[in-house]
């Protein structure tokens, strides 16, 4: 069994397969010289803990001795050879594989070169483009974020969380465009200025330089921000190109079905890099999410050990800002949603279909309410319970109660 990429999935894979029973040989390949470390906390805790906590492992050189994995860490996959059943890695090793897992992650997307260059732009995706940032967000220091997406809003409240000063720019009408809805986005806007970071929407980036220390972003409209630190968060693609040059069906990630197999019945893929088919929102799915590349490494093990597992897990993701969470459990889809005024708790909204069943929640708030109310959406959400509106809204009936229907 052999894994590519040492990121969440494939780190959990190895421990799956192992948990799972598979004796022979085990091999892990990962691009980056380091033992598989946690990306959440790089833009949380790391950039505001002092002393800077180090980076959390998923799996130390102990445990990885003891499920008997080979490792290259630091080594790239560079090509497949389906027919000889071999991967072909960065300083020469051809590793022959019965079963191949592809857990290759995103990598951030970068500013277009038109925009012009400067030493200080970032993304954020490593340990080591965090360890960067978080040297440069001091207190007094200038941070212009670029997206007000979920990386972006996270590096924009542990900048001012340090005492450095903040911009957004937002170049659509509003933050979180692509997975959050509006009523939730204006109640995460306000908490930020409040706080002091700046968001400037509709934002429309001309150019980019360097002028003496700082870095200038200069505007369509002649606005100009200066900054120590620009950081760009506008999103990720999925890491494919080995699977497109292995020749497997590639679009938006690497398309698999419904048991996270591939277009090779041999190969599998799982986490950021897998476009696979969910039952419940009868259509495919890409996720950028800790909790799915967890469980989907345990399914795709599950399944090239050979069990037929159908990856039906329902999507959770969370973002922390603040002192405050953003939860969504399942697809918020685009219609209006039942409200839960939780006051200065939250706000959680719910989704029913036609049918009246639950198909998403997200909810902003204190940790302690809004992860309660999403941890029951998610049961509900399975169950497939036809559930009121009117109950719902109502913020003194405990949501734990429409679990018995
Ligand atoms: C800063 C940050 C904060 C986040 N915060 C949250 C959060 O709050 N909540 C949440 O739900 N999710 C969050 N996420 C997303 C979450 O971390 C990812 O969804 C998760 O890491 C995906 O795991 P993965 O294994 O698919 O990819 P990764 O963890 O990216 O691992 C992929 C690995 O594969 C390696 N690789 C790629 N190509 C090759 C190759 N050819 N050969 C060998 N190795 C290769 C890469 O170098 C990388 O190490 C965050 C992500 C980031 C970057």
């Amino acid at each position: 069994m052999v894994v590519v990429g040492a990121g969440e999935a494939g780190a959990g894979a190895v421990t799956a397969l192992r948990e799972g029973g598979w004796t022979g040989p085990l091999v892990l390949i990962g691009s980056e010289d380091s033992l598989p470390y946690e990306r959440p906390p790089l833009s949380k805790a790391f950039l505001v803990e002092e002393p800077p906590p180090g980076p959390r492992q998923i799996l130390t050189s102990e445990r990885l001795r003891e499920l008997r994995v080979t490792t290259f860490f630091g080594r790239s996959a560079l090509s497949i050879d389906r027919s000889r059943r071999t991967v072909k890695i960065s300083g020469g090793a051809n590793v022959p594989y019965e079963r191949l897992l592809l857990a290759t992650g995103a990598s951030p997307r970068t500013l277009p070169p038109k925009y012009g260059s400067a030493q200080n732009v970032l993304t954020l995706r490593t340990h080591d483009d965090a360890v960067r940032l978080r040297a440069a967000i001091k207190p007094g220091s200038k941070t212009v974020v670029v997206g007000g997406g979920f990386i972006g809003l996270e590096v924009a409240s542990s900048a001012v969380s340090r005492g450095a000063s903040c911009v957004v720019l937002e170049a659509g009408p509003r933050l979180l465009t692509r997975a959050v809805p509006e009523v939730l986005a204006r109640l995460i806007q306000g908490r930020h200025e409040e706080a002091g970071v700046q968001i400037v929407t509709s934002a429309s980036i001309t150019r980019i330089e360097e002028r003496a220390e700082q870095t200038l972003i200069i505007l369509d409209d002649a606005r100009v921000f200066y900054a120590d630190m620009v950081v760009v968060g506008i999103g990720a693609e999925p890491n494919v190109k080995l699977a497109e040059a292995a020749g497997l069906s590639v679009d938006n990630g690497i398309v698999v079905d419904e048991t996270l197999t591939a277009s090779d019945p041999n190969i599998f893929a799982a986490g950021d890099c897998c476009s696979f088919p969910h039952p419940l929102y009868e259509r495919r799915l890409r996720l950028e999410a800790w909790r799915n590349a967890r469980r989907q490494a345990i399914t795709a093990a599950a399944n090239m050990l050979g069990a037929h597992q159908i990856h039906d897990d329902i999507p959770w993701f969370w973002s922390d800002q603040y002192e405050e969470t953003l939860q969504i459990a399942g697809i918020c889809p685009d219609q209006p949603a039942v409200h839960r005024d939780l006051g200065p708790k939250g706000t959680v909204l719910f989704y029913l279909d036609h049918d009246s069943k639950l198909v998403a929640a997200c909810g902003f708030g204190s940790l302690g309410v809004v992860a309660k109310e999403i941890r029951f959406s998610e049961i509900l959400i399975a169950r497939r319970l036809k559930l009121s509106p009117a109950a719902l809204a109502d913020p003194t009936m405990n949501i734990k109660s429409l679990l018995v229907g």
